[in-house]
């Protein structure tokens, strides 16, 4: 399994998992199923309203508490061969009480850290069944393990770059006057994962003015000839690492002459911020380096939305690259760059890449061309 860079050196995650643990004076890490848990076990468990529970306490050996009808899907995981005990509960028991067994009395007297996606239920039966214990978020913990991304990973994060560059090189086959946005989102939807995903995560396609709302998804607005067009789109390989990339194109013609002047601005912020990235540099200070180009060109108002966020097992994750973050970046830090500007009401432009700090400068994962293309169609 050692091509499966989620399987890789789970031993070591969950040893530092438990340092960073002891150095933070958290007694225990209680890890329910989602990003965390796959990230420390390999385990990509269905989060269910029974409890699925890593149980890693800062001196003893991990347990996994699963349903009974969990355990075969837990044992057939990397779980099986890792070395962590797993512990099943049957439809009767009460998993909670069995979590609490399982802490030893400092731990269910002291700080207790949960998974930033733990459902509130969950929480608050934990609360529960440990009334002693205070409970704090573990992202501190496990966040500032995935954030610094292994060589491994980084290579899990060139794969989904280069499929989903594959599928924005194939948009002239989408991408027309005369469609819809949801008709060209269903087929791109369907190249994320022919293109070597396992599921397309979102797909934004944001024609004319509703380029203009970041978040725009489908509707079944008609794409006109000359309409600017946001295509921000991604998914998730087999490895659980994720894509996310946006490129601006133009359905046929020419495009709105302020669009194609604004648009020149974007790129230019969009490249000097990825010639920024570098370790020592903040957060804050790579926001600032894209912010000011787009400012002084007098679309300041329009850049919406801070610059980026880090990926991996997810698509939005630590670090967040936006004012008021000091976090100087490392190598392995992997993140988006990705400026935009949006006229309400009339089009927008945003472009996106997926970049990893490297010793002396970013690695860009994504290489679909950054000048704007006007699909003939
Ligand atoms: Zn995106
Ligand atoms: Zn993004």
């Amino acid at each position: 399994m050692t091509s499966d860079p989620a399987t890789l050196d789970l031993g070591s995650r969950l040893t530092r998992a438990q340092d960073l643990a002891r150095q933070q004076g958290v007694d225990a890490v209680l890890v329910s199923p989602g990003a965390d848990l796959r990230y420390l076990t390999g385990y990509d468990a269905k989060p269910l309203e029974r409890l699925t529970c890593l149980v890693l306490t800062a001196a003893g050996d991990p347990v996994l508490v699963v349903p009974a009808l969990e355990q075969p899907a837990a044992l057939a995981s990397p779980v099986g061969a890792s070395g962590v005990s797993v512990v099943a509960w049957q439809e009767t028991e009460d998993p909670y009480a069995l979590v609490g067994s399982l802490l030893p009395a400092a731990a269910a007297q002291g700080t207790v850290a949960l998974d930033n996606h733990m459902w509130a239920e969950k929480v608050l039966a934990l609360a529960a069944a440990l009334p002693r214990a205070r409970q704090v978020l573990a992202t501190p913990v496990i966040g500032e393990l995935r954030m610094r991304k292994t060589d491994d990973e980084v290579d899990a994060l060139r794969q989904a770059g280069r499929a989903i560059d594959r599928v924005h090189s194939r948009m002239g086959e989408w991408l027309r006057p005369g469609r819809t946005e949801r008709e060209v989102g269903r087929d791109i939807a369907d190249a994320i994962v022919a293109e070597g995903h396992v599921t397309a995560d979102f797909v934004i396609v944001g024609s004319g003015p509703n380029g203009s709302s970041p978040h725009h998804e489908l509707s079944d607005r008609v794409i006109e000839r000359g309409d600017p067009v946001v295509v921000d789109i991604g998914g998730s390989l087999e490895s659980g690492y994720c894509s996310d990339c946006t490129r601006t194109y133009v359905a046929g013609g020419e495009p709105p002459a302020d669009f194609a002047a604004y648009y020149a601005v974007l790129q230019r912020a969009q490249a000097e911020q990825c010639e920024f990235v570098r370790p020592g540099v903040t957060a804050q200070e790579l926001d600032a380096v894209g912010r000011d180009v787009i400012t002084a060109a007098g679309y300041g108002e329009a850049f919406l939305h801070r610059t980026g966020h880090g990926i991996g097992l997810e698509t939005h994750e630590e670090p967040y690259i936006v004012y008021g973050n000091h976090l100087p970046l490392e190598p392995g830090m992997a993140f988006s760059v990705e400026p935009g500007i949006y006229l309400a009401g009339r089009h927008g432009a945003r472009i996106e890449d997926i970049v990893v700090c490297g010793d002396d400068g970013a690695e860009r994962m994504n290489h679909a061309p950054r000048d704007l293309v006007v699909l003939e169609g």
